[in-house]
C-alpha cells in the first residue's frame, strides 16, 4: 500500500528545530516508500484553527524553513480552518449514529464536577451527565456542544511503531468535545479527519502527542475508519538533559541559516539526533532515503549537541562545490558592503575558496575569511596587522617587494620560492617576512597559505597591497 505521511505544524511561531526533525523523518518515510515501496506522499497541512496564536507571518516562516531544508511537500499545503465544514459533517455524523450526543452544560456546571472530580482523585473530569439524557430536556437558551459517546469500559492500545504497545484505561478519558457551543470543531476532531481525508496512513509525530493519540484513536473508532500507524518520537533535548528550550539553541530554522549553517548539514544532524544506522555518521541524502525505516528511532530523548552540529557543518562545506560557497559568501558580502565589491571578486572567491574552506565551520566564518578578497585598496588593517607591520616589518617587505617585482611567473610555488629565498638571503626566520607579508596583503594575521592568495589576487593587486603596506604610515 502506499504510504501517506504529513507535517502538520500549528503556525504560532518559526519552524523550530524539533518541528524540522518531525517533516525530516516525514518526509524520509514518503521518499523511502516512493523510492523502494509501493510509493509514498509527503503531505503538509498547517494547523491554523486557533486563529488568535496563529499568524501569516509563521506560515510563511514555516514553508521558507521547509523550502530551506530542502524538504519539498506533495501537492498544496492544506490549512485545517478552511476545512471546518468537513469537521462539522462528521461531528454531525456521529450525533446521528449515537456515536456522540449533546451536552448542554454550563460553564458553572462543569467548574464544578471538575472540582468535585479532583477533590475524589478522578481522572476524568465530566461525568457524563448528558450521555443518556433527552434533549428535550435542555435548558432554554444553552447553546449544547457536542460530546464523543466515548467507551467507559475496557482500554484503548496503541501500537506505535517506536514506542511499542502503549494502553490507557478508558475510564479515565472523558468524553471529549467535538464541536464547541459555537460550531467551531476542536483540535482532536480536526487532525482525526483531516489525516483520515488526507489519506494518512503513519502519523509520525513528537511524543508529546502520544495521550492524545488515545482519544484520537477513540474517534476513529466511532466514526468507523481505520486507524493509521502512529510513530512517536521522542523530544529533543538540551545537553544538560533538561527540556530544549532558547538557551540550548532551540531556534527557529532560520537563525541556524542565518549563523551560517548549510541545509544538507543540519538534516543529516537531525537524521542524527533520534535515529541511527549502525555506526554512520555522515549520510547523504540519497543514502538517508535508502536506509530511512522507523524502527531504528530511538525510544530515548536525543540530546542537542551545537558542538556536533557545527563539525559536521565544516564537513559539509568542506564538501560542497566552490561556486555553491561563492554564492553564499558573495550574498553574505553584497549585505555587508552594500554592493561595493573590489573587481573580481567572484572569480577572486572561486579560486580561493579550496584554501578557504579548509577552515570555516560555517558560512559565517567562511564570509569573515574571505572579506579581504572582496576589499578594495588601500585595505584596511586590523589591530593586529596594525601591530605586526612596524618600521623594520616595512622595510623587510620594501626589499622582498624588489623580488617579487621581478617575478614574472606568477603562481603560488614560484611566489614561496622568492619569498623563501629572500628570507634566507636577509638571514630571517620565514615567518618573520610571511607574517608581515600577510598583513599587507589581507590586512589580518590569518588566512589560507599567503602563496596562494597572492596568486589569486594576481600580481597586480598583490604588488599593490604589498606597496600600500609600505607607504602607509
Ligand atoms: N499541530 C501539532 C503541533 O504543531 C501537530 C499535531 C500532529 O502532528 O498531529 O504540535
Amino acid at each position: 500500500m502506499p504510504v501517506v505521511t504529513r507535517f502538520a505544524p500549528s503556525p504560532t511561531g518559526f519552524l523550530h528545530i524539533g518541528g524540522a526533525r518531525t517533516a525530516l523523518y516525514n518526509w524520509l518515510f514518503a521518499h523511502h516508500h516512493q523510492r523502494f515501496g509501493d510509493g509514498g506522499r509527503f503531505l503538509l497541512r498547517i494547523e491554523d484553527t486557533d486563529r488568535a496564536r496563529s499568524s501569516e507571518a509563521a506560515v510563511t516562516a514555516i514553508l521558507d524553513g521547509l523550502q530551506w531544508l530542502g524538504l519539498d511537500w506533495d501537492g498544496d499545503a492544506i490549512s485545517q480552518f478552511e476545512r471546518a465544514s468537513s469537521h462539522q459533517s462528521a461531528a454531525h455524523q456521529l450525533v446521528n449514529s449515537g456515536e456522540a450526543y449533546y451536552c448542554y452544560c454550563s460553564a458553572d456546571e462543569l467548574t464544578v464536577m471538575r472540582e468535585k472530580a479532583r477533590s475524589e482523585g478522578l481522572k476524568r473530569m465530566y461525568d457524563g451527565r448528558w450521555r443518556d439524557r433527552d434533549p428535550s430536556e435542555a435548558p432554554d437558551g444553552v447553546k449544547p456542544v457536542v460530546r464523543l459517546r466515548a467507551p467507559q469500559t475496557g482500554v484503548t492500545t496503541i501500537k506505535d511503531l517506536v514506542q511499542g504497545e502503549v494502553k490507557v484505561a478508558n475510564e479515565e478519558l472523558d468524553d471529549m468535545v467535538l464541536l464547541r457551543a459555537d460550531g467551531t470543531p476542536t483540535y482532536m476532531l480536526a487532525v482525526v479527519v483531516d489525516d483520515h481525508d488526507m489519506g494518512v496512513t503513519h502519523v509520525i509525530r513528537g511524543d508529546d502527542h502520544l495521550t492524545n493519540a488515545f482519544r484520537q484513536c477513540q474517534l476513529y473508532q466511532a466514526l468507523g475508519w481505520s486507524l493509521p500507524e502512529y510513530a512517536h518520537i521522542p523530544l529533543i533535548h538540551g545537553p544538560d538533559g533538561a527540556k530544549m528550550s532558547k538557551r540550548h539553541g532551540a531556534l527557529g530554522v532560520d537563525s541556524y541559516r542565518d549563523e551560517g549553517f548549510m541545509p544538507d548539514a543540519l538534516r543529516n544532524y537531525l537524521l542524527r539526533l533520534g535515529w541511527s544506522h549502525g555506526d554512520a555518521e555522515i549520510i547523504s541524502t540519497e543514502q538517508a532515503i535508502e536506509w530511512f525505516d522507523l524502527t531504528s528511532v530511538g525510544r530515548s530523548a536525543a540530546r542537542f549537541d551545537f558542538a556536533k552540529l557545527t563539525n559536521l557543518n565544516g564537513h559539509y562545506i568542506r564538501m560542497a562545490d566552490d561556486q555553491t560557497l561563492t554564492n553564499l559568501v558573495i550574498g553574505l558580502l553584497q549585505k555587508k558592503y552594500d554592493g561595493r565589491l573590489a573587481e573580481g571578486t567572484s572569480d577572486r572567491l572561486k579560486k580561493g575558496m579550496k584554501g578557504l574552506k579548509e577552515r570555516a565551520k560555517t558560512i559565517v566564518e567562511l564570509f569573515e575569511s574571505a572579506e579581504f578578497y572582496a576589499k578594495t585598496r588601500p585595505l584596511e588593517m586590523d589591530e593586529k596587522a596594525q601591530g605586526i607591520l612596524d618600521s623594520d616589518t616595512r622595510k623587510h617587505l620594501s626589499q622582498l617587494q624588489e623580488d617579487l617585482v621581478a617575478l614574472t611567473n606568477w603562481q603560488p610555488d614560484a611566489i614561496e620560492t622568492t619569498v623563501k629565498a629572500f628570507a634566507e638571503s636577509a638571514q630571517l626566520k620565514l615567518g618573520k617576512v610571511a607574517q608581515p607579508l600577510r598583513a599587507a596583503i589581507t590586512g589580518t594575521t590569518v588566512s589560507p597559505s599567503i602563496f596562494d592568495v597572492m596568486a589569486v589576487l594576481g600580481r597586480e593587486e598583490a604588488l599593490g597591497r604589498i606597496e600600500d603596506a609600505i607607504t602607509q604610515v
